[in-house]
């Protein structure tokens, strides 16, 4: 498999040959039935390629492979910095081969060539060198015990691990599971949506070409009913990394429950209040940020800041902003390099977004912009920046996670009601707010029930701090040394002396 360095996106995206198989116990391989589903380019509405549609008994052979090179030890038990050296070729490799990999991830899910390739890319990449650095730098304990005892607190790997995951970020989202879990010492079976399966599919063979033993990770694209649940209640999967939805997560805890009590980390939805104080001292640079935080990557993101929480006395002038800024955003092409705004995943997922929209209105909320289906023309799926006006938060356009280009603005009289409303949700997963008042912000920060908070700015971030969710947004966190605790265990060893 390759990609021509030369000619157009397009050009490109013509040349290329795609690997829709699965990767198991180190070779590509169909699905033991031979199913096989559609992959459609959301920008065109066409099939792409054919994927394998793996099943409970292509999920049997990756575990078995999984387990089977676990405890030979072959990866558990190499010396960390042998791991590091590997997963640092790893990373090498998905460098070399970025155009390639953002080429797949933008025709597989609609996402800007651009975005892909300077956001999407350096993003996984960045995320497996880092925990490829960070593996032989973590310590065990040693406790204070009596003196004629010694007690040593090691880490180990937990064993089989499956990662789960959702179709917005396919490739960073399954490196933040990667990196972590790998760099561990585990072996993993990468379960990508259906929507998206192609950059797990093609960094496969990348992972064994840097020297990751076979069976040290595998990848089954498959339905998530079929694949995901044989994942969720095998047996012999120790643990669970999951992003995606609350209503697929409390699955994964049920699946757990009733099968071997794997270990559940998750990370789901969210409906992150974005609060704009009248204080605000750059309505420019909020309006800027509250845009990027729900139109980028077409909304398709769980720490979206869907809910604009303003105070009444900027409200019209911050909205004018956001408004403007909306009108300007264009849906377009992904493969062309100017398009900063691509489709929505799949023609259903368009459809349930402006389901939402018509129950939005239908509520009472006012459209200010936006609202429709754009360039039906192009068999895509495009949809318009929307933005609502006076939204209740106990509409359901301010509750339900939407996962689209969608803003809900709520207005609100003073820090208190902000807080009381940005906290009125079953979700935690990030919030923000603008204000020139330190006193305020330091009290919003105690107040916001989240596990990302911004202060005058949206959606920063790197791999050195922790990222995840309050209450149904979920537990356990991606990013940072906090990552390892959802792929290894402590072991505590006592030596008398
Ligand atoms: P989803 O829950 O539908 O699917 C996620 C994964 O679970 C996919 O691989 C899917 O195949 C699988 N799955 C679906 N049904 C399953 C079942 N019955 N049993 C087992 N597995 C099943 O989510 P999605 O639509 O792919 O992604 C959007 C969701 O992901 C949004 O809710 C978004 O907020 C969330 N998300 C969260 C984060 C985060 O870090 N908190 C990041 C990105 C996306």
């Amino acid at each position: 498999m390759n990609v021509s360095t030369s000619g157009s996106w397009a050009d490109r995206a013509r040349q290329l040959s795609i690997e829709g198989r699965a990767f198991i116990d180190g070779s590509y391989r169909a699905a033991l039935s031979g199913k096989t589903f559609a992959n459609v380019n959301p920008a065109t509405g066409r099939v792409l390629t054919e994927v394998a549609a793996c099943d409970a008994e292509d999920v049997e052979l990756a575990v078995r492979s999984a387990r089977q090179a676990f405890e030979s030890g072959v990866w558990a038990r190499m010396a960390p910095v042998e791991r590091k050296r590997i997963l640092l070729k790893f990373s090498e490799l998905m460098s070399t081969h970025r155009e390639e990999l953002a080429l797949l991830e933008s025709l597989d899910v609609g996402k800007p060539i651009t975005n892909a390739l300077n956001g999407d890319l350096p993003s996984a990449i960045g995320c497996i060198q880092w925990y490829a650095e960070a593996i032989d730098k973590l310590y065990g304990e040693v406790a204070p015990t009596a003196p004629d005892l010694t007690a040593m607190v090691v880490r180990e790997p937990i064993g089989v691990v499956a990662a789960v995951v959702p179709w917005n970020y396919p490739l960073s989202m399954a490196s933040w599971k990667l990196g972590p879990a790998l760099a561990a010492g585990n072996s993993v079976i990468l379960k990508p949506a259906e929507q998206s399966p192609l950059t797990a599919i093609r960094i496969a063979a990348l992972g064994m070409e840097a020297g990751l033993p076979p069976g040290v990770l595998n990848v089954v694209p498959g339905f998530g009913e079929t694949a995901g649940q044989a994942l969720g209640r095998h047996m012999d999967v120790d643990a669970v990394g999951f992003t995606g939805s609350t209503e697929v997560g409390k699955l994964f805890m049920r699946y757990s429950g009733e099968s071997n009590i794997k270990r559940i980390g998750l990370e789901c939805g969210g409906k992150s209040p974005h609060i704009v104080l009248a204080d605000c001292d750059d309505l420019d640079g909020a309006a800027r940020a509250v845009a990027a935080g729900i139109f980028g990557n077409v909304g398709q993101v769980c720490n979206a800041g869907s809910r604009l929480i303003v105070e009444e006395p900027i409200r019209d002038a911050l909205l004018e902003r956001v408004v403007a800024i909306a009108r300007e955003l264009k849906p377009g092409d992904p493969l062309d390099p100017a398009t900063r705004l691509g489709a929505i995943v799949s023609s259903a997922q368009l459809s349930s977004v402006l389901q939402h929209v018509q129950r939005g209105k239908d509520e009472g909320a006012r459209v200010l912009t936006g609202g429709e289906r754009v360039l039906a023309e192009t068999g895509g799926f495009f949809m318009a920046p929307t933005v609502f006006d006076r939204v209740d938060n106990g509409m359901r356009l301010a509750q339900e996670e939407i996962f689209g280009p969608v803003l809900a603005t709520i207005t609100v009289d003073g820090l208190d009601q902000a807080l009381a409303v940005a906290n009125n949700t079953i979700y935690g997963l990030a919030a923000g707010i603008w204000t020139r008042d330190i006193r305020k912000a330091q009290k919003a920060s105690k107040a916001l029930r989240a596990g990302v908070v911004w202060i005058n700015c949206f959606d920063k971030g790197n791999m050195s701090a922790p990222f995840g969710g309050f209450k149904q947004s979920g537990f356990g966190r991606d990013k940072s040394m906090h990552a390892f605790d959802k792929y290894m265990d402590w072991k505590a060893v006592w030596t008398a002396a």
